[in-house]
């Protein structure tokens, strides 16, 4: 065996293969896999091997067209067949929320170039002659959809990265993994040693194992997964004779399940809610070839949907059945990525869709690895939107729900239970008591809304439980005072005699002076979006930087990948322990001169000024004058041991002012309304800023040279693409939230990234990218919502206070 590698993949599975065929694509021919066993020998060879294009998020979506048209590819330069078999499939909804669900992915799927039509119940029936018509309302037709064979597919991945000059070694076990002081690894196995610069997890059903020998708990959990095999079936031949072809896929949400032909009968496997974990704590290393033993109780239920709805199971003859375990992450995606403080150490698991998605991981990586960047977006599977608070019991109470949930419709004001609550703040009792509902940011608790007594969220796609309270608290901030409580920013403290020319380099806007904050966009090299904070300059070689807080380990692999190899810069992420309260509205002055004996007043304390001062009884807190809701409003950081008497003494002194709390739906609200982006909604890698309209933070004439500035300079040069912008829809009862494709001229123009219910000028708002040439039409547009069309015209100005006098003011 070689004892050098350029990059070393660890696992023979689909992913790990993938991985090496993409590095070997892109020129890295000295990389080797290291395969403990056969390839295939973890979830690999015992699956289903199904795939579909359509997924709840757009970008998964394109990273699994990518994969199904890559196979074609990998045959071809393999010589290795991959059994494709590409059928064609039906979504099958049973109720008209899971229709309404297809409806909006049948709209998305527009933009995305996926082909996927909206048929009746009795059109499902002729394409797919085993189902019941009577028992569903509506399906979407899907053309890409279809299976392969695990081996030939893991074997063509296999053989077309060894013709590229890739290695690989099977029936060699990684056992440990040292990194030199050089940042190099040594990978040590049962047949000696490598030194490699790059190391690969894709250990799949041991990647837990595999992070273990680096000291990291990557958080993944396999379940239990069974379907079964039918004995041949005669309407199966029947329909093979009359149409000339296979049975379509397909997907039957409210049964939870999924058929396909095999042969001359039917395989059909299903996402039972009563889901059960596999080897909880460890993977045993002797676990090769086997299956789990059937328990086929468990899945009754589904079963029964099954006779119900494909009535041709209620006598078919059962031939096999299949269980075995493959990994899910908390959220149901994979974890890709470099680990943030592991240099040269990369994550490719958790993958529970191998056939739709390894395509897609291995291609990210080897981007990743050769390039430094993934080439496209993909926060959704990003390792870093886990941090250390994905605990190994967090992981199996969410890894439990995913799986149980698998199937179901999350709606968009749903707010999953498990794992929860797990960080909170100080306020969290109290803001509980005034009837806050929470929601969960990187694993902390937040208000959402403020319910009255005996009102809770009533899950919809339309408006909901929560419209008018909501409505409530945005006109408390707008014309009084509102509170909100803050923790859940990331906060990072960035100090040393370095930190100034550093954050230069770093960030694109000049550095405010002593005193003051500005908004303060990153870019990656090529001059897209990495970030979005706000800077504060606290004086004396401090700087405070806030920014999105499920974003935090995601930033911080960033800033510790660009630290300079001395002293000079140390940067701190303040988690919740400095927590935040923030307070706006045109009285919120007012309030903050009742609780502070400084000098507050528009002269002496400006927009964008920062300051420490006691607040009440609490020393030195750090109060910036900057309001996320457009509005006049003062963010209050502080140690969080002070956190109640803050919020104690802001709710006594405002209540004369006619204070009411409010929670981050209102903020969405208020924060539409004036046209302010978010970071992974209108913020995001696939972005300029210039396509963002952030430019006038990117200072292009400053002395530091920073990351990105010539890809800035080149899209200010050629314009860019795209142009995000606000429009106002003629909506009923639902708003847009976010994916829906923005039409004109009879084709898809663009896409929402988010949009809700302005209350403030009781107006449906949503924010969204259009190419440029088009993108001050005033009128002439339509948004799809939920498979309907509403007309939409541009707001060119913020619809609150456009002349900026409330924030200035
Ligand atoms: C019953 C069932 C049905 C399924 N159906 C489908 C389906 O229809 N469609 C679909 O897309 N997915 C399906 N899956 C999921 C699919 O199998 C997984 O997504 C996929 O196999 C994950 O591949 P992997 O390469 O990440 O992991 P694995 O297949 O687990 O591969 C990991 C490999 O790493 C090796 N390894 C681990 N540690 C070491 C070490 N220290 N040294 C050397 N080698 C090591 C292992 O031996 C193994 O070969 C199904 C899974 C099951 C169980």
């Amino acid at each position: 065996m070689a004892s050098t590698a350029g990059v070393v993949v660890i696992g023979g599975g689909v992913v790990g293969c993938s991985v090496l065929y993409h590095l070997a694509k892109f020129g890295c021919t000295d990389a080797l896999l290291l395969e403990r066993d056969e390839l295939t020998s973890g979830s690999t060879w015992h699956a289903a091997g199904g795939m579909h294009t359509i997924n709840g998020d757009p970008n998964v979506a394109k990273l699994q067209k990518y994969t199904i048209d890559l196979y074609q590819e990998i045959e071809k330069l393999s010589g290795q067949s991959t059994g494709l078999h590409l059928t064609g499939g039906v979504m099958l909804a049973a109720t008209e929320a899971r229709f309404a669900w297809l409806k909006s992915l049948a709209a998305k799927g527009r933009y995305l170039g996926i082909e996927a039509d909206i048929i009746t119940p009795e059109r499902a029936h002729e394409l797919m002659p085993l189902l019941d018509p009577a028992c569903f309302v509506g399906a979407l037709h899907t053309w890409v959809d279809g299976h392969l064979d695990p081996s030939g597919t893991t074997h063509a991945y296999a053989q077309a990265a060894r013709k590229l000059g890739a290695r690989i070694e099977r029936f060699t076990r990684v056992q440990e993994l040292v990194q030199n002081p050089d940042r190099s690894w040594r990978v040590i196995t049962n047949k000696g040693e490598i030194l490699t610069e790059h190391v690969v997890n894709a250990g799949g059903l041991w990647a837990r194992e595999v992070g273990g020998m680096v000291g990291r708990y990557h958080p993944v959990l396999a379940m239990e997964h069974m379907y079964l095999l039918t004995e041949d079936l005669p309407e199966v031949a029947a329909i093979n004779a009359r149409t000339g072809e296979e049975v379509l896929h397909a997907l039957d949400f409210d049964g939870e399940l999924y058929l396909r032909q095999e042969r001359g009968g039917m395989l059909i496997g299903t996402y039972e809610k009563a889901g059960k974990p596999w080897s909880e704590d460890h993977t045993p290393w002797d676990f090769g070839h086997e299956l789990l033993a059937p328990d086929l109780e468990r899945i009754m239920p589904s079963l029964e949907v099954a006779f119900r709805h494909f009535p041709v199971f209620q006598k078919a003859g059962i031939k096999k059945v299949v269980n075995g375990p493959f990994t899910f992450a908390p959220d149901g995606n994979p974890l890709v990525g470099p680990v943030r403080g592991l240099p040269g150490y990369w994550c490719a698991c958790g993958v529970m869709a191998g056939f739709s998605q390894g395509g897609g991981v291995g291609l990210a990586l080897a981007n990743w690895i050769i390039h430094g960047d993934p080439g496209f977006d993909v926060w959704a599977m990003d390792v870093a939107r886990f941090g250390d608070w994905a605990s190994k019991a967090y992981t199996n109470a969410k890894v439990r729900e995913n799986y149980s949930r698998r199937f179901s419709i999350r709606f968009p004001n749903e707010e999953l239970r498990a794992g929860r609550p797990l960080k909170t703040t100080p306020v969290y009792d109290r803001l509980k008591a005034q009837g806050a509902q929470f929601g969960a940011v990187a694993g902390l608790e937040v208000p959402l809304w403020y319910a009255p007594p005996g009102v809770t969220d009533t899950f919809s796609w339309n408006r909901s439980t929560d419209f008018d309270t909501i409505g409530e608290e945005v006109r408390a901030v707008r014309e009084r005072v509102g509170l909100i409580e803050t923790s859940g920013f990331a906060k990072y403290s960035v100090t040393g005699k370095g930190a100034a020319a550093w954050l230069d380099r770093l960030l694109t806007c000049r550095l405010p002076s002593p005193g003051r904050m500005t908004l303060a966009p990153m870019l990656k090299e090529d001059g897209r979006l990495i970030g979005d904070f706000t800077l504060a300059n606290l004086g004396a070689e401090e700087f405070l930087l806030i920014g999105s807080g499920v974003a935090e380990d995601y930033h911080l692999r960033w800033f510790e990948q660009h630290l300079p190899g001395d002293e000079s810069v140390r940067i701190a992420p303040h988690g919740a322990a400095l927590a935040g309260l923030a307070i706006a509205g045109p009285r919120s002055r007012e309030l903050l001169a009742r609780v502070t004996r400084e000098d507050v007043s528009a002269e002496t304390f400006r927009f964008m000024d920062v300051r420490r001062m006691s607040i009440g009884m609490a020393p030195s807190v750090l109060v910036g004058r900057v309001s996320y809701t457009g509005d006049l409003g003062y963010e209050l950081w502080c140690d969080a041991t002070y956190q109640v008497h803050l919020l104690d003494t802001l709710m006594s002194a405002g209540e004369p002012l006619g204070i009411r709390l409010f929670g981050s739906r209102a903020l969405n609200s208020l924060r539409l309304e004036k046209g302010y982006g978010s970071w992974a909604r209108e913020y995001r890698p696939l972005y300029s800023p210039l396509e963002a309209g952030l430019d006038r933070f990117v200072a292009l004439g400053k002395e530091a040279s920073f990351i990105g500035k010539e890809g800035a300079a080149g899209e200010k040069a050629s314009g860019g693409k795209l142009r995000l912008r606000v429009f106002v829809v003629e909506v009923d009862d639902a708003d847009a939230i976010g994916d829906e494709p923005i039409w004109r001229d009879g084709a898809v123009s663009g896409w929402v990234t988010s949009g809700g219910f302005a209350h403030g000028s009781k107006l449906s708002v949503a924010l969204g990218y259009v190419p440029k040439e088009v993108a001050d039409e005033p009128d002439g547009w339509r948004i799809q919502i939920l498979g309907r069309f509403f007309p939409a015209r541009l707001q060119p100005q913020p619809l609150f206070d456009a002349d900026g006098a409330r924030l200035h003011g």
